[in-house]
């Protein structure tokens, strides 16, 4: 094995122990920032730009005008409702550490590999016990290369058990560095139809198509993850035709389908960012069954949700 790097660093904006959905066993979820698509329901909207991000939640706010007084460069600003002007802002988080309301709060933080592995190790036992381990989320793990392959690296050498939430979208130079150190690829697969993919995602899937055979290549366990978003890929074709190409890679056995949710909904707010969203319900349970049943008719096996 190559030497570690553990001072590679990295821009983490959550840790989440004792996930039973991302990988068998009792896991560790780190999720990175930076993500190259701009999902329309994406309940993480934190995690798409790379760059460390403040959030202003006005339900905590007291109107004491402290952060006002520290900010350098005049990015808070009373007169909107969003109270940042993030084209000012410079992420120096002063008003973040004299808000005792805990209004402002500063999304992602620039680690080590080091720091993030000490923090994992806190949970070693239940790893061993549970026949756990850890998944890199995101935002999209691939987005940071290097830190990615570190960290998996370093998490290897301790005996964990590795998993990647991944969207596939990133060059095959930024995947061949990563997969070696891959036990478990939860690959997210969204549409077959490239046109639809760019309007709802921004991005077309010909790179991610593409990188789904790089990843069956390598002969890792593979589970296909399709978020159900209505309007988008909620109809049994939709679900037909990705269950097709996943059979297609002959490597995937297992399809979740997760049935789109609004949680992320408020986090738009505080980022100052509009939902587009709006109005839209979670599809029905008949209708996730019937999903499923069509998934399990094209030879493959179907959880609504993740591992459990
Ligand atoms: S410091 Fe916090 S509570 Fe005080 S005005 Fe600013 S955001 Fe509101
Ligand atoms: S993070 Fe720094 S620059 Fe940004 S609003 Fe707060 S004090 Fe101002
Ligand atoms: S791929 Fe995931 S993190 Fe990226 S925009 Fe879509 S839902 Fe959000």
């Amino acid at each position: 094995m190559n030497q570690l790097k553990l001072k590679v660093k990295g821009t983490v904006f959550d840790l989440q122990r004792f996930s039973l959905h991302d990988g068998p066993g009792i896991r560790t979820i780190v999720f990175l920032k930076g993500c190259p698509l701009s999902c329309r329901w994406c309940s993480n909207p934190e995690s798409q730009p790379k760059n460390l991000q403040l959030m202003y939640m006005s339900k905590n706010c007291m109107d004491c005008k402290q952060c006002l007084k520290v900010c350098p460069t005049g990015a808070i600003d009373f007169h909107l409702s969003s109270r940042i002007n993030h084209s000012k802002c410079n992420q120096c988080g002063k008003c973040v550490e004299v808000c005792y309301c805990n209004a402002l709060n500063m999304a992602g933080a620039i680690q080590t590999v080091e720091e993030v592995v000490a923090e994992l190790e806190k949970d070693t036992i239940h790893y061993r016990r549970s026949g756990g381990g850890i998944t890199l989320s995101g935002g999209e793990p691939l987005a940071q290369p290097e830190f990615t392959e570190e960290l998996l690296k370093a998490c290897k050498v301790k005996g964990w058990h590795t998993a990647i939430e991944t969207t596939a979208y990133a060059s095959e130079d930024a995947l061949k560095s990563v997969l070696p150190w891959v036990d478990l690829v939860l690959l997210d697969i969204k549409h077959m139809d490239s046109h639809k993919h760019q309007a709802y995602i921004g991005q077309t899937n010909e790179i991610i198509l593409k990188n789904c055979k790089t990843i069956a290549a390598a002969g890792l366990q593979v589970i296909v993850r399709i978020p159900i978003i209505p309007n988008f890929n909620d109809s049994i074709g939709d679900v037909e035709a990705i269950a097709a190409f996943a059979r297609s890679l002959g490597v995937v056995e297992e399809i979740h389908i997760l049935p789109y949710h609004r949680l992320g909904q408020s986090k738009y707010e505080y980022l100052g960012h509009e939902y587009q969203m709006k109005g839209v319900e979670s599809p029905k349970k008949d209708h996730m069954m019937s999903l499923k049943k069509a998934i399990e008719v094209c030879g493959l096996s179907c959880k609504i949700g993740g591992i459990s």
